[in-house]
This record gives structure tokens, sequence and C-alpha cells, in this order.
């Protein structure tokens, strides 16, 4: 089989590729495809066993927090409605988006997948739903929100004592499922099943596939000259279109959603009827001063430095779109960028964690303020000006060099 690289657009010939094998790109390093001793059945079964956990996760306890004999319990259907009925509508909406309804959407269109119902579908509904997971999958948070309930749990232990219930282990098993699932999705595989592949002219391996008028189809990856895939007749392009202008503008709105994000208070905490407003720099600060380094490093790496440094590689890479004379550095840099992107989340969900939390009334409680949700707002921002972006344009001024 004959595929077009989806980073640097070079044809390869991946032939077959046997069980528990990756087919690498050759030249940029990106994967190509991956394959599994019974692919299918891993598939349904991760699928359906994410959707238990992630069930069962939501009414049990899932962490509680007692301070002088006063107890809190919380499960995650509790931290969705008070979210959703007190506070910031813009953050309850991420939180349930990013923790519930995608996992669900993902789940129930996987499984679509891989029951009969996708081989006799219409081509532009298969194309609906294969177009809608490529969206959603790059949003899946659910490890990052495991990563911000050990913080948050670090932050409360100096104050109260914490235990984590049924709910919380039901949604560890749930990430790890989910996590197996989305490395095992794979639209080439998806779209063998639904159609098999239309053969374009005689092609030429290790070339690039714009060289050869052929466009790669960007929801089943058919290779076409046609203004539509004759597969699932989505309209083709040989490269997203004004990918550095939108990508830049994403990243533009970002910068200055980043001024409020780190200057606005992030969170109130009321101790004892005082009221003391944190923003991202002084939690940060706070943190050392108790000694707790580790997590004072992580939240300053992923909230400060990463979004900084998101924006400072994106506009390198843009600038590189016009002379780009390392590729494949640029190719690697690119790919640290979609790696990196979500971690600048866990501050949003250590706040959701700690508001749902710590309700203690006048004794001990915690409010999100204005400044979360401009950062959310912004990581989300930096998400989608990566996810415009175009990596075979870095490829294309190298290869006319050649
Ligand atoms: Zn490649
Ligand atoms: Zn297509």
């Amino acid at each position: 089989m004959i595929l077009a690289c989806k980073q640097c657009d070079k044809l390869i010939n991946v032939g077959h590729i046997g069980q528990q094998q990756r087919a690498i790109c050759p030249y940029c390093r990106a994967q190509l495809l991956s394959c599994r001793n019974n692919q299918q059945q891993w598939i349904s079964a991760f699928s359906i066993s994410s959707l238990l956990f992630l069930f069962s996760s939501l009414y049990p306890s899932f962490i509680s927090f007692s301070q002088h004999g006063l107890k809190q319990e919380i499960s995650l259907w509790d931290a969705f409605l008070l979210l959703g009925s007190n506070y910031n509508s813009v953050l309850a909406s991420v939180f349930i988006f990013t923790i519930l309804i995608m996992p669900l959407l993902v789940c129930t269109m996987v499984l679509i997948t891989q029951s009969g119902i996708w081989t006799k579908l219409n081509p532009h509904n298969a194309r609906k739903i294969s177009k809608l997971l490529s969206y959603i999958t790059p949003l899946n948070l659910a490890d990052i929100f495991l990563v911000a309930v050990l913080v948050s749990a670090f932050k409360l232990m100096a104050y109260a004592e914490l235990t984590l219930g049924l709910g919380f282990w039901s949604y560890v098993l749930f990430v790890f499922c989910f996590i197996e699932l989305l490395t095992l999705i794979d639209e080439n595989e998806l779209w063998q099943r639904q159609q098999a592949q239309f053969e374009p002219k005689p092609l030429m391996c290790g070339h690039s596939a714009k060289s050869q008028s052929l466009k790669q189809c960007h929801v089943c990856r058919q290779l076409t000259s046609e203004q539509h895939c004759p597969r699932c007749y989505a309209k083709t392009y040989f490269r997203n279109p004004q990918a550095n202008a939108r990508a830049m503008a994403w990243m533009m709105t970002a910068l200055v959603l980043m001024v409020p994000a780190n200057f606005l208070p992030i969170m109130n905490t009321i101790n004892l009827g005082q009221n003391t407003f944190a923003t991202i720099f002084s939690g940060i600060v706070i943190l050392w001063q108790d000694e707790s380094y580790p997590i004072a490093i992580i939240i300053f790496a992923a909230s400060i430095c990463i979004p900084v440094l998101k924006a400072l590689a994106l506009f390198y890479l843009i600038k590189e779109t016009k002379k780009c004379t390392n590729p494949k550095r640029a190719s690697i840099l690119y790919r640290w960028l979609e790696f990196m992107g979500k971690w600048s989340m866990i501050d949003v969900f250590v706040v959701i964690i700690l508001v749902s939390l710590v309700q203690l009334g006048g004794i001990l409680s915690v409010e999100p303020h204005i400044g979360i949700a401009f950062f959310a707002i912004m990581v989300l921002c930096q998400l989608m000006a990566v996810h415009s972006f175009d990596p075979r344009i870095l490829w294309d001024k190298f290869n006319n060099h050649e």
C-alpha cells in the first residue's frame, strides 16, 4: 500500500506490516501506521471498558476532604452540577466537554466504526464520523485531569485529610483504557474497511505527492488529483488553506489573552472569612514557600514556560516555511508542539478540582476567578494554532531546492 506521509508529504510504500509493528516515515520520522494482534477486538474491548469505567466513576465518591471534623465528599457528577449552577459557564463547559462528553462521543463513534453499520454507511455519513473523530481526539484531556487531581491532593494535604474514593479509582482505569483506545484508532484502517482505496496513476515513491500533482485527502488519506476525494467525497487541498495565516491569527489571540490570564486572579481562597486572591504566579510562589518544590516546578513549567515556548516555537516554524534548511528538525519541533499543547491545562483543572472540593463555607472555601477562564481560552487558542499549521509546507521549500 502506498501512503503519503502526513507531515512531509513523501510517498512511501508501506507494504505489509506485521503484528505489533509500526511503520515510521524514513524522511521525517512521523508514524505512518501501526498494527497490533487482533486490533479490532482490542478497539471494541477498550471502548466498551472505557465507557463502563467512565460511568462507574460518575456517582461514587471521587475524593473526600475533612478538616476540623467537617467532611466534604464529592463525586464527579456533583462537580459538574456545582460548576454548572454556581460559577463561570466557560469553565463548566470546558470541564464537562473534556471530561465527559468528548470520551462519550469518541467511544460511541468508535463502536459504530467497529460494527456492521460502518461498512454499509453512505460515504458522506462515514466522512462526518471520521472527521469528527479526527477533530476531537486531540482534545483528550483525561490524563491531564488525573495529574491535576494528584497535584490538588498534594496542595490540600497540608490543610486537611484526603481520601481517594471508588470514583477516583474507576477514573484511573478509564484513563488507562481510553488512552490505549486512542493509540489504536487508525483512520487508514477504518477507511480500508469502509471502502477499498482507489489506486491512482503510477506513483513515484520517495517524492512528494504534490510534485506528482496528487493531493492527500485529509479525512481518509486517499491520494487523488481530483477536486473531491473519490472515496469519501471530501473537498481536497494540496495544503491546509491559509495554514500560516490561520496559525498566526490563533497564536496572536492566545498572546493577547495571556495578559489577563497571567495578571488577573485565578481563584479566591476564603479562610475564616478572609479573602486571598491568587494569580498563576503567586500560586507558584506559595507552593515554593511551602516547600512543595516538585509541584511548583510542574505548575511553573506547564502554565508559564510551555505557553511562551509554544508561541516562540510556532513563530519560528512559520518563519521556517519561507526558507527551511532543516525540515527534519522542524518536524520534530512540530511534533513536540502537538504533544505538549494540552499540559498547560493542568492549572485549569487544579482550580476546578479545588473549587468543587473545598466548600466548607466561611471556614475554608475556594471560588474560581475570571483569570482562569482567560487562561483556559488561551490554551484552546494555542491548540487551534498548532492544529491549523501545516508541517508539509516546511518540506515544500526544501524539496524545491533539491
Ligand atoms: Zn514523513
Ligand atoms: Zn477522502
